[in-house]
Protein backbone atom coordinates (compact mmCIF):
# COMPACT_ATOMS: atom_id res chain seq x y z
CA UNK A 1 0.00 0.00 0.00
CA UNK A 2 3.11 2.57 0.97
CA UNK A 3 4.76 1.12 -2.11
CA UNK A 4 1.96 1.82 -4.02
CA UNK A 5 1.44 5.55 -2.83
CA UNK A 6 5.23 5.98 -3.25
CA UNK A 7 4.87 5.39 -6.82
CA UNK A 8 1.79 7.73 -7.41
CA UNK A 9 3.70 10.65 -5.30
CA UNK A 10 6.55 10.01 -7.44
CA UNK A 11 4.88 10.39 -10.89
CA UNK A 12 3.08 12.99 -9.92
CA UNK A 13 6.34 14.88 -9.05
CA UNK A 14 7.44 13.60 -12.52
CA UNK A 15 4.49 14.98 -13.66
CA UNK A 16 4.73 18.56 -12.47
CA UNK A 17 8.67 19.01 -13.27
CA UNK A 18 7.85 17.94 -16.73
CA UNK A 19 4.99 20.71 -16.85
CA UNK A 20 7.27 23.18 -15.15
CA UNK A 21 10.36 22.51 -17.83
CA UNK A 22 7.91 22.59 -21.16
CA UNK A 23 6.58 26.40 -19.46
CA UNK A 24 9.90 27.12 -18.84
CA UNK A 25 10.86 26.45 -22.77
CA UNK A 26 7.89 28.01 -23.67
CA UNK A 27 8.57 30.80 -21.92
CA UNK A 28 12.14 31.14 -23.36
CA UNK A 29 11.27 30.60 -27.01
CA UNK A 30 8.87 33.85 -26.59
CA UNK A 31 11.51 35.87 -24.89
CA UNK A 32 14.18 35.09 -27.26
CA UNK A 33 12.04 35.03 -30.45
CA UNK A 34 10.38 37.96 -29.17
CA UNK A 35 13.62 40.09 -28.04
CA UNK A 36 14.89 38.84 -31.18
CA UNK A 37 12.53 40.02 -33.80
CA UNK A 38 13.14 44.10 -33.07
CA UNK A 39 16.75 43.76 -34.23
CA UNK A 40 16.37 41.28 -37.43
CA UNK A 41 13.97 43.92 -38.63
CA UNK A 42 16.40 46.49 -38.15
CA UNK A 43 19.03 44.33 -39.95
CA UNK A 44 16.49 43.18 -42.43
CA UNK A 45 15.82 46.25 -43.56
CA UNK A 46 19.31 47.73 -43.90
CA UNK A 47 19.92 44.61 -46.61
CA UNK A 48 17.18 45.21 -47.92
CA UNK A 49 18.24 48.58 -48.72
CA UNK A 50 21.76 47.88 -49.61
CA UNK A 51 20.26 45.21 -51.90
CA UNK A 52 17.26 48.09 -53.85
CA UNK A 53 20.78 50.72 -53.97
CA UNK A 54 23.76 48.93 -54.73
CA UNK A 55 23.29 45.56 -56.35
CA UNK A 56 24.57 45.76 -60.01
CA UNK A 57 26.54 48.42 -59.37
CA UNK A 58 29.06 47.04 -57.12
CA UNK A 59 31.25 43.45 -58.18
CA UNK A 60 29.38 40.33 -58.88
CA UNK A 61 31.63 39.01 -55.07
CA UNK A 62 29.70 42.21 -53.57
CA UNK A 63 26.23 41.01 -55.02
CA UNK A 64 26.67 37.71 -53.72
CA UNK A 65 27.41 38.33 -50.73
CA UNK A 66 24.44 40.38 -50.68
CA UNK A 67 22.29 38.13 -51.64
CA UNK A 68 23.50 35.51 -48.67
CA UNK A 69 22.94 37.79 -46.56
CA UNK A 70 18.88 38.73 -47.56
CA UNK A 71 18.22 34.87 -47.66
CA UNK A 72 19.75 34.56 -43.99
CA UNK A 73 17.89 37.26 -42.48
CA UNK A 74 14.52 35.83 -44.37
CA UNK A 75 15.80 32.12 -42.91
CA UNK A 76 15.83 34.05 -39.37
CA UNK A 77 12.76 35.34 -39.50
CA UNK A 78 11.01 32.40 -40.68
CA UNK A 79 12.64 31.09 -37.41
CA UNK A 80 11.56 33.81 -35.19
CA UNK A 81 7.86 33.49 -36.32
CA UNK A 82 7.85 29.46 -36.22
CA UNK A 83 9.12 29.53 -32.13
CA UNK A 84 6.55 32.29 -31.50
CA UNK A 85 4.00 30.26 -33.07
CA UNK A 86 5.68 26.96 -30.74
CA UNK A 87 5.71 29.38 -27.87
CA UNK A 88 1.91 30.43 -28.06
CA UNK A 89 0.58 26.65 -28.67
CA UNK A 90 2.59 25.64 -25.85
CA UNK A 91 1.74 28.47 -23.88
CA UNK A 92 -1.91 30.14 -24.62
CA UNK A 93 -5.52 28.51 -23.05
CA UNK A 94 -7.14 26.20 -25.40
CA UNK A 95 -10.94 26.26 -25.57
CA UNK A 96 -12.51 23.45 -27.17
CA UNK A 97 -15.48 23.13 -29.50
CA UNK A 98 -17.21 21.27 -32.42
CA UNK A 99 -15.07 21.36 -35.73
CA UNK A 100 -16.02 20.15 -38.24
CA UNK A 101 -12.42 18.43 -39.92
CA UNK A 102 -13.54 18.01 -43.34
CA UNK A 103 -14.79 21.73 -43.87
CA UNK A 104 -11.08 22.88 -42.81
CA UNK A 105 -8.99 20.18 -45.24
CA UNK A 106 -11.39 21.26 -47.52
CA UNK A 107 -10.73 24.81 -46.96
CA UNK A 108 -6.76 23.72 -46.86
CA UNK A 109 -6.91 21.82 -49.68
CA UNK A 110 -8.22 24.55 -51.90
CA UNK A 111 -6.00 27.67 -50.54
CA UNK A 112 -2.47 25.90 -50.85
CA UNK A 113 -2.89 22.80 -53.59
CA UNK A 114 -3.68 22.34 -57.07
CA UNK A 115 -6.79 20.36 -57.97
CA UNK A 116 -6.80 16.74 -56.71
CA UNK A 117 -3.47 17.06 -54.85
CA UNK A 118 -5.27 16.69 -51.29
CA UNK A 119 -8.39 14.76 -51.18
CA UNK A 120 -10.29 13.38 -47.85
CA UNK A 121 -13.12 10.69 -46.69
CA UNK A 122 -15.76 11.82 -44.76
CA UNK A 123 -14.03 13.36 -41.76
CA UNK A 124 -16.08 13.75 -38.48
CA UNK A 125 -16.80 16.79 -36.02
CA UNK A 126 -14.14 16.78 -33.22
CA UNK A 127 -13.77 18.46 -30.22
CA UNK A 128 -10.68 20.71 -30.77
CA UNK A 129 -9.73 23.99 -30.18
CA UNK A 130 -10.59 25.07 -33.93
CA UNK A 131 -7.03 27.82 -34.55
CA UNK A 132 -4.92 24.73 -33.52
CA UNK A 133 -6.70 21.66 -35.07
CA UNK A 134 -6.42 23.30 -38.46
CA UNK A 135 -2.67 24.27 -37.65
CA UNK A 136 -1.97 20.46 -37.29
CA UNK A 137 -4.03 19.82 -40.50
CA UNK A 138 -1.91 22.51 -42.29
CA UNK A 139 1.22 21.79 -41.29
CA UNK A 140 0.93 18.22 -42.00
CA UNK A 141 -0.55 18.59 -44.98
CA UNK A 142 1.97 21.23 -46.35
CA UNK A 143 4.43 18.50 -45.25
CA UNK A 144 2.89 15.73 -47.15
CA UNK A 145 3.10 18.27 -50.34
CA UNK A 146 6.15 19.28 -49.51
CA UNK A 147 8.45 16.45 -49.24
CA UNK A 148 7.90 14.39 -52.66
CA UNK A 149 10.91 13.85 -54.89
CA UNK A 150 11.56 16.11 -58.11
CA UNK A 151 9.02 15.21 -60.94
CA UNK A 152 6.37 13.51 -58.58
CA UNK A 153 3.04 14.93 -58.55
CA UNK A 154 2.12 15.44 -54.83
CA UNK A 155 -0.43 13.46 -53.14
CA UNK A 156 -2.16 13.97 -50.03
CA UNK A 157 -5.10 12.13 -48.27
CA UNK A 158 -6.67 12.64 -45.42
CA UNK A 159 -8.94 10.10 -43.26
CA UNK A 160 -10.10 9.17 -39.88
CA UNK A 161 -11.28 5.94 -38.38
CA UNK A 162 -12.95 5.89 -34.92
CA UNK A 163 -11.05 3.61 -32.65
CA UNK A 164 -13.47 2.98 -29.28
CA UNK A 165 -13.09 6.78 -27.18
CA UNK A 166 -10.96 8.47 -29.56
CA UNK A 167 -10.68 9.30 -33.26
CA UNK A 168 -7.78 8.42 -35.33
CA UNK A 169 -6.85 10.92 -38.28
CA UNK A 170 -4.00 9.99 -41.00
CA UNK A 171 -2.35 12.47 -43.52
CA UNK A 172 -0.60 10.35 -46.12
CA UNK A 173 1.33 11.22 -48.63
CA UNK A 174 3.13 10.12 -51.51
CA UNK A 175 6.58 11.60 -50.70
CA UNK A 176 10.23 10.90 -49.75
CA UNK A 177 9.39 9.07 -46.90
CA UNK A 178 11.14 8.90 -43.64
CA UNK A 179 13.93 6.07 -42.37
CA UNK A 180 13.01 4.36 -39.72
CA UNK A 181 15.41 5.54 -37.39
CA UNK A 182 14.49 9.12 -37.08
CA UNK A 183 10.54 8.52 -36.87
CA UNK A 184 11.36 9.96 -33.13
CA UNK A 185 13.70 12.83 -33.70
CA UNK A 186 11.74 14.57 -36.45
CA UNK A 187 8.99 15.79 -33.88
CA UNK A 188 11.95 17.21 -31.79
CA UNK A 189 12.59 21.16 -32.42
CA UNK A 190 15.18 21.86 -35.30
CA UNK A 191 15.27 18.47 -36.44
CA UNK A 192 15.34 18.24 -40.30
CA UNK A 193 16.48 15.18 -42.09
CA UNK A 194 16.94 17.06 -45.81
CA UNK A 195 19.09 20.23 -46.81
CA UNK A 196 17.56 23.98 -47.02
CA UNK A 197 18.06 23.82 -50.59
CA UNK A 198 16.68 20.51 -51.32
CA UNK A 199 13.41 21.27 -49.30
CA UNK A 200 13.63 24.98 -47.17
CA UNK A 201 11.97 25.03 -43.92
CA UNK A 202 12.38 25.50 -40.08
CA UNK A 203 12.28 22.03 -38.71
CA UNK A 204 9.68 23.55 -35.62
CA UNK A 205 6.26 22.68 -37.14
CA UNK A 206 6.37 18.81 -36.26
CA UNK A 207 7.16 19.44 -32.91
CA UNK A 208 4.46 22.63 -32.85
CA UNK A 209 2.21 19.25 -34.17
CA UNK A 210 3.66 17.21 -31.29
CA UNK A 211 2.37 20.16 -28.78
CA UNK A 212 -1.28 20.73 -30.07
CA UNK A 213 -1.60 17.31 -29.88
CA UNK A 214 -0.35 16.47 -26.44
CA UNK A 215 -2.03 19.18 -25.16
CA UNK A 216 -5.67 17.96 -26.47
CA UNK A 217 -4.35 14.85 -24.51
CA UNK A 218 -4.09 12.73 -28.12
CA UNK A 219 -0.71 11.15 -29.50
CA UNK A 220 0.87 11.61 -32.80
CA UNK A 221 3.19 9.46 -34.88
CA UNK A 222 4.42 8.85 -38.38
CA UNK A 223 4.92 5.72 -40.42
CA UNK A 224 6.85 5.28 -43.20
CA UNK A 225 8.15 3.74 -46.20
CA UNK A 226 11.56 5.32 -47.78
CA UNK A 227 10.57 6.54 -51.59
CA UNK A 228 7.00 5.33 -51.24
CA UNK A 229 6.02 7.40 -48.94
CA UNK A 230 4.50 8.45 -45.31
CA UNK A 231 1.46 8.25 -42.89
CA UNK A 232 1.16 10.94 -40.23
CA UNK A 233 -1.18 9.95 -37.52
CA UNK A 234 -3.05 11.20 -34.92
CA UNK A 235 -5.83 11.06 -32.20
CA UNK A 236 -8.25 13.11 -30.41
CA UNK A 237 -9.87 12.27 -27.33
CA UNK A 238 -14.58 11.77 -27.62
CA UNK A 239 -15.30 13.37 -24.89
CA UNK A 240 -17.74 11.36 -22.40
CA UNK A 241 -21.08 12.40 -21.97
CA UNK A 242 -20.40 13.42 -18.33
CA UNK A 243 -17.50 15.59 -19.47
CA UNK A 244 -18.28 19.66 -19.94
CA UNK A 245 -19.15 20.18 -23.91
CA UNK A 246 -16.91 23.23 -23.70
CA UNK A 247 -13.99 22.36 -21.05
CA UNK A 248 -11.03 24.71 -21.20
CA UNK A 249 -7.76 22.70 -21.32
CA UNK A 250 -5.52 24.00 -18.15
CA UNK A 251 -2.25 22.84 -18.38
P1 LIG B 1 10.18 21.58 -41.73
O1 LIG B 1 9.06 21.08 -42.62
O2 LIG B 1 10.15 23.05 -41.52
O3 LIG B 1 11.53 21.07 -42.13
P2 LIG B 1 8.98 19.90 -39.65
O4 LIG B 1 9.13 20.00 -38.16
O5 LIG B 1 7.61 20.05 -40.20
O6 LIG B 1 9.96 20.98 -40.25
O7 LIG B 1 9.57 18.50 -40.13
C1 LIG B 1 10.83 18.07 -39.60
C2 LIG B 1 11.51 17.14 -40.60
O8 LIG B 1 10.78 15.90 -40.71
C3 LIG B 1 11.55 17.67 -42.03
O9 LIG B 1 12.62 18.57 -42.23
C4 LIG B 1 11.70 16.37 -42.84
O10 LIG B 1 13.05 15.94 -42.81
C5 LIG B 1 10.86 15.39 -42.04
N1 LIG B 1 9.47 15.32 -42.56
C6 LIG B 1 8.37 15.93 -42.07
N2 LIG B 1 7.27 15.61 -42.79
C7 LIG B 1 7.68 14.77 -43.76
C8 LIG B 1 7.00 14.08 -44.83
N3 LIG B 1 5.69 14.20 -45.02
N4 LIG B 1 7.75 13.29 -45.64
C9 LIG B 1 9.09 13.15 -45.44
N5 LIG B 1 9.79 13.78 -44.45
C10 LIG B 1 9.09 14.58 -43.63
Amino acid sequence: MGDERDAERRISQQAEELARSNDELAQFAHVASHDLSEPLRTVAGFVQLLAQRYQGRLDADADEFIGFALDGVTRMQALIQDLLTYSRVSRLEYKLDSVDAQAVVTELAEANSGPGAVTCSALPIVQADPGQLRRVLQNLIGNGLKFVPPGRAPHVRVSAARDGDKWCFAVEDNGIGVPAQHHERIFKMFQRLDSQDDFPGTGIGLAVCQRIIERHRGDIWVESTEGVGSTFFFTLPVPTRSEPSQPVIAQ
